[in-house]
């Protein structure tokens, strides 16, 4: 069997990867902070993820994934300045910080369902793991990694012979940028340092107990503690967003190796950014962030009649090391994606179960989609090759990794066109969804529903009563 090869951003190459035990993948995933929805920006990270979790099972390993739930400590910016943004974002919405966090985690999931995200196993939250992460400070303290400022417990960095060798950081330049800019927080002694545990913040409504005084952790410690609780101290698999990388990550790297004396992950594997393309927006070639005109969320994309699925069917179009650009003004990326997917799922009923294809060409075929995905997840290439085999069921076959609901999307050819009468309760649904589209002249709307029935293999016209719907014959 071809082997799975990874980018591994610590050793900046591709390097084949089996699981430490050779059994069960033990795959840690940065998890959202829940202070608002998830944009398609953050999801895009999670798709890849989850392309990752169903590429170690096509492999035939076990996965144990874990995603942490940031409900505390992570500050407006990534470094330990400014605000917690839940607490922020609780005063904004008047809620208590706890019961945001409840909203945005069950929003989340539901976007992740929405997506044929597969849950983690374990999702746990930062805010019912305090004690462990208290412990792990504790470690590092009794090593002589720790000094304490009026802010609370930092972490120092120049104990740490190797910090910075995810990013490739130069400590030294840092430290004298620093000092010309004077940018070094009060106490802290490179502005590399960071904080483990917050005291002195008497406005902070979350705040636990700790040998240090009342306070809370920081964001980097989370991560650390629950990876290390629920999978021990070494994964095989850590992987985030490419914005982790000189930060959260390193800082997390830091404090578990220092603590420990062990490698945290073999592997560390990033994913790129989804960017806004937009010729008026200020924001115009931007990354996607929580705030702004920019914000997309699932629900934005199903309001304006687009399948959850085509978003995620778009984000197999890239490689995931790729930036992929979204145009807000035409949406015209996420257009083909929808008539893409209309495509595969009228492949049963045009050709059915025989496809023009010989057993060798289907092994063949087959052979090329595995090594594609194989190839550090270069999914585009497979997707290429599905599409040039025209075999329903070898797309069938691959869903388990393309996670398109292939199966269930799919409508076998029947014989006589259906009148309205017949029509799938879903079908109904999405007609008269068009004929209100129309009526509040939302034509944008109006057509991708028109694209939407269409790829259930039917016939959309006009009439002055409204939408006709006809099934497709073979
Ligand atoms: P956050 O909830 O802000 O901590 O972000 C959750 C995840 O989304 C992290 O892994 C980030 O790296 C990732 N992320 C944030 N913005 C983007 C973006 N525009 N495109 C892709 N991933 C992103
Ligand atoms: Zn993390």
């Amino acid at each position: 069997m071809t082997p799975l090869v990874l980018q591994n951003t610590l050793s900046r190459q591709k390097e084949e990867f089996m699981p430490a035990d050779g059994k069960v993948v033990r795959l840690y995933c940065c998890g959202p902070t829940v202070y608002n929805y998830a944009h398609i920006g953050n999801l895009r990270t999670y798709i890849f993820e989850d392309l990752l979790h169903r590429t170690l099972t096509l492999h035939g390993w076990g996965v144990d994934h874990v995603m942490n739930i940031t409900d505390v400590g992570h500050m407006t910016s990534d470094s330990d300045s400014g605000e917690d943004k839940m607490q922020k974002a609780a005063q904004r919405e008047q809620k208590s910080p706890w019961e945001l966090a409840r909203f945005y985690e069950d929003a989340f999931f539901v976007d992740c369902a929405r997506l044929n995200i597969i849950k983690p196993n374990v999702a746990p939250r930062a805010t019912e793991h305090v004690a462990g992460m208290i412990a792990l400070i504790q470690r590092l303290e009794a090593e002589g990694y720790t000094y304490e400022t009026d802010e609370g417990i930092y972490f120092d960095t120049a104990r740490n012979t190797d910090y910075g060798k995810l990013a490739g950081l130069n400590l030294a330049a840092q430290m004298a940028g620093a000092r010309e800019d004077v940018n070094i927080d009060v106490g802290k002694k490179h502005p590399a340092d960071f904080i483990l545990w917050f005291t002195n913040k008497p406005t902070h409504i979350m705040k636990w107990p700790s040998p240090w005084g009342e306070g809370y952790p920081g964001w980097h410690i989370e991560c650390s503690a629950m990876a290390m609780e629920y999978l021990g101290e070494t994964l095989d698999i850590h992987c985030g967003g490419i914005d982790h990388i000189p930060v959260h990550n390193t800082n997390e790297i830091a404090q578990s190796e220092c603590a420990t004396g062990h490698p945290f992950a073999r592997f560390w594997v990033h994913g790129a950014f989804l960017n806004v393309v937009s010729p008026h927006a200020e924001a115009s070639g931007g990354k996607m962030s929580k705030s702004g005109e920019n914000f997309l969320t699932v629900q934005r994309l199903i309001d304006r009649g687009y399948d959850p699925l085509a978003y995620r069917y778009l984000c197999l179009t890239a490689h995931y090391r790729s930036e992929l650009a979204f145009n807000v003004e035409t949406w015209e990326s996420l257009n083909a994606a929808t008539k893409a997917l209309g495509k595969i799922y009228e492949l049963k009923s045009r050709i059915g179960e025989n496809d023009d294809l010989s057993e060798e060409e289907y092994a063949r075929a087959r052979q090329t989609v595995f090594d594609a995905i194989s190839d550090d997840l270069n999914l585009p290439r497979a997707v290429a090759a599905l599409h040039e085999a025209k075999s329903y069921r070898l797309w069938r076959e691959f869903d388990s990794v393309l996670g398109l609901d292939i199966e269930s999307r799919s409508r076998a050819a029947v014989a006589t066109p259906a009148d309205a009468d017949d029509l799938p309760a879903e079908i109904v649904t999405l007609k008269q969804q068009r004929d209100d589209a129309r009526k509040s002249k939302d034509f944008p709307r109006s057509d991708a529903l028109r694209a939407e029935i269409e790829a259930f293999g039917y016939t959309v016209g006009d009439s002055p009563t409204g939408t006709v719907v006809k099934k497709n014959l073979l």
